[in-house]
């Protein structure tokens, strides 16, 4: 009989389901979120050390298992909140001082990886110093956390030695994931062992979402077979030039991203873009020429000023609103673009982004609209046509327009984002069927 792994794989095929190896809830989100399931709702705290707080008893009873190991070191900190890292650190070398070192993760029936066979980048991160000065300071929070006392002979520390905890350490930012809620926010960090096995590339053929702390990875394309070997996912924001993923990569996983739209001239170009001086000219200026290369016009000088001025407004305004979106300052910005950026610079499709958040923000709908469509052609080329993104936007604007009782519009929106989440998330998602499912079904009554 054939092994299934060699069947062909359609688009929308959910390839890997993993529960993470260890994972930590964001503690921002301490009071709101349960620490076991990670659902926002009502929670309670651990009566004993009242820092984690679960849904209800059986999430508090399942969590036990990993809590129990960890529940006076959090006790001790309080009123201090532990830094996220240290926190995850901590429940790694717990869950590795407790078995979870013969643990594998499977990612096919035979194929499966250990938390020591993920990669540490352990050369890479002794000679950065940034990474050791954070690890410096980590390991002297959980050098105070996790001191043992009053047990007589037992008397020591449970934290390993600074080579040890590095190698951990270098597997955790390497291999770390962050688990979103179904609106993409990030609520808390994961290590997943068996999806380790899947590389990075700017052109992912697979993608990973989430549901509570579960993983899926699903195929956005159709496949030969299942040959871990050949599936990717982006480890990254792909609205982004390819010198800054490929920075982003350097920095954060230590290698040089050498997929086909890295290495690919024309979408450096088409990403920082300037408008044809020729408006009846569409194409993407490559503001270093003298002239459009589709229509001959020339590109002057004055061309060239505005768009390096406008550039350097752009990426300042948006470095300065990482935080919290402004939509006076995104107007600003958007207005200066008009006859110098492309409008698929991708300076200007973060612009519009940024603008569409904003204006969601303060509840100005009609202008959230219209940035929102603007957006979808950049969200497509940029973050791919089968992305969890570019199916959330679709749903958003169909929510918005429902509720400004454009009924058709809302309708075709949320077919498009159906059509993205059923291969992104797959049919049974929480997304569709608590999120999707209801608006569609309001849109159609709507209609009649
Ligand atoms: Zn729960
Ligand atoms: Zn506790
Ligand atoms: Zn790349
Ligand atoms: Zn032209």
């Amino acid at each position: 009989m054939e092994s299934s792994s060699k069947l062909a794989i359609k688009r929308g095929t959910r390839i890997l389901t993993e529960k993470p190896f260890a994972y930590v809830l964001k503690s921002k989100y301490r009071l709101e979120r349960c620490d076991n399931c990670l659902e926002a709702t009502k929670v309670l705290k651990c009566s004993n050390c009242r820092y984690v707080s679960y849904c209800n008893r059986s999430c508090q009873q399942q969590a036990w298992s990993i809590h129990k190991h960890e529940c006076l070191f959090l006790k001790r900190a309080l009123p201090r909140i532990v830094p996220d890292a240290a926190r995850m650190l901590c429940r790694l070398i717990l869950r590795l001082e407790h078995g979870g070192d013969l643990e594998r993760g499977y990612y096919t029936e035979h194929g499966s990886r250990k938390f020591r066979d993920l990669m540490s980048h352990y050369a890479e991160i002794k000679n950065d110093p940034k990474r050791i000065e954070h690890l410096e300071s980590l390991h002297a929070v959980l050098t105070d956390m996790m001191a043992e006392s009053g047990k007589g002979s037992l008397t020591g520390s449970l934290v390993p030695n600074m080579n040890e905890l590095m190698s951990i350490y270098g597997r955790l930012i390497t291999n770390g994931f962050n688990i979103l809620d179904a609106e993409m926010n990030s609520i808390a960090t994961g290590i997943y062992l068996g999806v380790s096995i899947t590389d990075h590339s700017c052109q992912p053929n697979a993608v990973a979402t989430f549901e509570g702390n579960e993983l899926h990875v699903h195929a956005i394309e159709d496949l030969p077979c299942l040959d871990w070997s050949k599936i990717y996912i982006s480890y990254i924001d792909l609205l982004n030039t390819p010198e800054q993923r490929r920075a982003d990569l350097k920095e954060h996983y230590y290698f040089l991203c050498v997929c086909s739209k890295c290495i690919d001239p024309q979408e450096m170009h088409e990403m920082t873009a300037a408008v044809c001086p020729n408006g009846s000219c569409d194409a993407s200026v490559n503001i270093q020429l003298d002239k459009c290369e589709s229509c001959g016009t020339p590109v002057s000088e004055q061309l060239r000023t505005d768009y390096s001025e406008v550039m350097a407004l752009t990426q300042s305004s948006l470095d300065s609103m990482k935080e919290v979106a402004y939509l006076d300052v995104c107007k600003v910005c958007l207005a200066k673009h008009r006859g110098i950026l492309h409008p698929l610079n991708v300076w200007h499709v973060k612009t519009l982004d940024a603008a569409f958040e904003a204006s969601i923000q303060v509840g100005k709908w009609t202008e959230a609209l219209d940035y929102g469509r603007q957006l979808l052609p950049g969200f497509a080329k940029y973050h791919g046509e089968w992305n969890p993104l570019l199916g959330l936007l679709q749903l958003k604007l169909g929510k918005i327009e429902l509720y400004e009782r454009n009924y058709k519009q809302a309708l075709q929106h949320l077919q498009e984002a159906q059509r993205i989440l059923n291969v992104t998330h797959g049919r049974d998602h929480r997304l569709l069927l608590e999120q999707l499912r209801p608006l569609m079904l309001q849109a159609k009554h709507e209609m009649r």
